[in-house]
């Protein structure tokens, strides 16, 4: 199985791996894939969880604002409505792209291409939900909103009472599942096993 480095573009045949032994890549020393076991099954399970928790992070208050006897509750999908009522539509998008739209997408697409992995059995979307979600991997921005909450908040408090809602506890929970997700899928375990199907 070749495998290219993310990093500089090189084209590594890289082996059969057992245990939890790594593959580098030899130009510029990048971690190209780490075998796991359980990986899969793992990833699998995380996703799932993400995506209770991504659906859950957007049917309650993220947060509120109480200043001056005025409060003001945020939900994620409705920061956005707001912003395209004032007429920033493309604004609206950039918020929820990076931090629900893809995200959601990504998490689908792992369920999409675990469910049948693990089971064994060969489905036709196998191949495009793996290139699919490479392509989209770079536009998920899921840690940079959660640290860019946490920092506006230390300016916020400042101003006014700042309560964090079920949904932004959500979401930090959602995070973390989406990351373990990611960093268990091993891609050349899921391109070998694909591989293996479709042959
Ligand atoms: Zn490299």
């Amino acid at each position: 199985m070749r495998l290219a480095c993310i990093e500089c573009d090189l084209l590594v045949r890289v082996g059969e791996l057992v245990g939890r032994q790594r593959a580098y890549c030899p130009r510029c020393g990048h971690l190209l894939t780490v075998s796991t076991e359980d990986g899969l099954t793992k990833a699998l399970a995380f996703a799932v969880a993400a995506a209770v928790l991504l659906a859950a992070a957007n049917f309650f208050p993220f947060l509120s604002l109480r200043a001056s006897g005025l409060e003001q509750v945020m939900t994620l999908p409705g920061s956005a409505l707001q912003l395209h009522r004032d007429g920033y539509t493309s604004i609206a998008f950039l918020v929820l792209g990076p931090i629900l739209l893809v995200p959601g997408a990504m998490v689908a697409t792992v369920v999409a291409l675990l469910v049948p992995l693990r089971r064994g059995v060969f489905a036709p979307w196998l191949v495009p939900a793996g290139r699919l979600l490479s392509f989209l991997g770079p536009w998920s921005m899921v840690e940079v909103f959660v640290i860019g909450v946490l920092v506006s908040l230390v300016k916020i408090a400042a101003m006014a009472s700042v309560v964090l809602g079920i949904s932004f506890w959500a979401y930090v929970a959602f995070a973390v599942c989406f990351t373990a997700a990611l960093s268990n899928l091993d891609r050349l375990q899921m391109w070998t096993e694909i591989e293996a199907l479709a042959s």
